[in-house]
C-alpha cells in the first residue's frame, strides 16, 4: 500500500489553518481508513464511505490549527472531486473562524456537489479549449 501525505495551508479566514492530505493507491484502504477515523472522531460515527472516491474529515468545535483531513484516491483526482472535498473543509474553516451558524449538513452536501460539478465542467471546458497547456499561472492558482 502506497500513500503520499502532505499539508496545504491558508490564512484567508484570518487564522492560520492547515489541511492534511493523504493520497492512496488503494481505494479500499482509503475507505477503511475513513471509516476508522469516522468511528473514532466523527459526530456521525455511522457515516459510511463504501462508495466514496474522496473523503473530507473536519475537526468541529475545538480550536485547532488543523482544520481536518482530505483523503483522495489516485484514480479519481479530477477537478470536480477535489473542489468538492476542499469545499467541505473550507466550510468548516469558515464556520469555525467566521460564522458558526452558516450551514446545516444537508445544505453543505448540496453546495459541495454544486461546486464540484461546476468546477469540473469549467475546467473540462478550459482544457478542451487548450487554456491549460502550461502548468499553473503567474499567480500559482
Ligand atoms: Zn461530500
Amino acid at each position: 500500500m502506497t500513500v503520499v501525505k502532505f499539508q496545504i495551508a491558508t490564512r484567508r479566514s484570518g487564522e492560520y489553518r492547515t489541511i492534511s492530505v493523504i493520497v492512496y493507491d488503494d481505494l479500499g484502504q482509503m475507505r477503511r481508513d475513513a471509516t476508522r477515523w469516522g468511528k473514532l472522531y466523527s459526530a456521525n460515527p455511522n457515516g459510511y464511505f463504501d462508495q466514496a472516491l474522496g473523503v473530507a474529515h473536519r475537526w468541529n468545535g475545538t480550536k485547532r490549527t488543523s482544520a481536518g483531513i482530505i483523503r483522495l484516491w489516485r484514480g479519481a483526482l479530477g477537478a470536480g472531486l477535489i473542489a468538492h472535498e476542499v469545499t467541505h473543509l473550507a466550510i468548516g474553516i469558515y464556520q469555525h473562524d467566521c460564522n458558526k451558524d452558516l450551514f446545516e449538513i444537508e445544505n453543505e452536501e448540496i453546495l459541495c456537489h454544486l461546486i464540484g460539478e461546476l468546477n469540473a465542467k469549467l475546467c473540462a471546458a478550459l482544457w478542451k479549449r487548450k487554456f491549460y497547456e502550461k502548468e499553473g499561472n503567474e499567480h500559482g492558482e
